[in-house]
Formats: structure tokens, sequence, C-alpha cells
């Protein structure tokens, strides 16, 4: 069965979307830590992140590198935190967070925005993409 990740790449269901290429797709946290956090995932499903082939890994770090200057230059912030966990979808992404201190990278602080909001901010960063 399909990850809800593929279902977004796939458009089946929405998501408020930061950035994309050919093989990459970068997308707000429906649960966002802080707002701005961000998701990015490689378009082709594959579980487990450091499964992935050197060069696969490498292109989505560097496209998740684009998308972590886009969202400093949105949302100001003091640096922009990077996580791997993988405990909810199976469907291999980075976590991009813009974070103050280090409480503001805390799994277990999950908002929820409203929409108008969340497509405001994703705009906003899709606007600094380079
Ligand atoms: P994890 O797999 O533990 O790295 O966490 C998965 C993350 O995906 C969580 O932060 C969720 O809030 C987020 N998430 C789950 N479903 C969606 C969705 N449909 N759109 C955006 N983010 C999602």
């Amino acid at each position: 069965m399909a990850s809800i990740f593929s279902k977004i790449v796939a458009g089946e269901i929405p998501c408020y979307k930061v950035a994309e290429d050919e093989r990459h797709m970068a997308f707000l946290d429906i649960n966002p830590m802080a707002p701005g956090h961000t998701l990015v995932i490689p378009k082709q499903e594959i579980d487990y992140l450091f499964d992935m082939s050197d060069e696969d890994y490498l292109a989505l770090e560097l496209f998740a590198k684009r998308v972590a200057k886009a969202l400093k230059a949105a949302m100001p912030c003091a640096r922009v935190a990077e996580a791997v966990l993988g405990m909810e979808v199976p469907h291999a992404h980075i976590h991009l967070v813009p974070i103050q201190t280090e409480a503001d990278m805390n799994f277990r602080n999950k908002l929820s925005l409203p929409g108008d909001d969340m497509a405001s901010i994703a705009a906003r960063i899709a606007a600094e993409m380079k």
C-alpha cells in the first residue's frame, strides 16, 4: 500500500507544498513543532532514509539544503535544525525545523495552525527557493 507521502506526491491528498523538483518534494508538516516545520522527501517511496543509495541520499540532502536556506530566509530563526525519525510514516523524510533555542526541537510539541496560516507560510518559503 502506498505511503501517505506517496499519496501526497500523486496528488491524491493535499499538502502545503514548499518546493519540488523531479525527484524530491518539500511540504509543511501538518502538526509542526514550530511554524515552518518542513518535511523533505524523495518522491520514490523507500521506508528508511539510510537504506537509500549514496547518490539518492546525497541528492535528497542537497535538495534539503536549498529548502533549509529558503526556510531560514522566510522564517527568521537562529538555525534550521534537521532531524530524521521515521517512527510514524514509513517513507523516508527529513524534518527541517526553524528554531530559536534547543528547546524548540521538541517532538512532543505539536502545533495545529489554521489552514490560512499554513498556506501563507508555505508560500513565503516557496518564494525564497533559489
Ligand atoms: P516521523 O515518521 O516520526 O518522522 O513523523 C512523521 C511526521 O509526518 C510527523 O511530524 C507528522 O506530523 C507528519 N505528517 C503525518 N501525516 C502528514 C501529512 N499528511 N502531511 C504533512 N505531514 C504529515
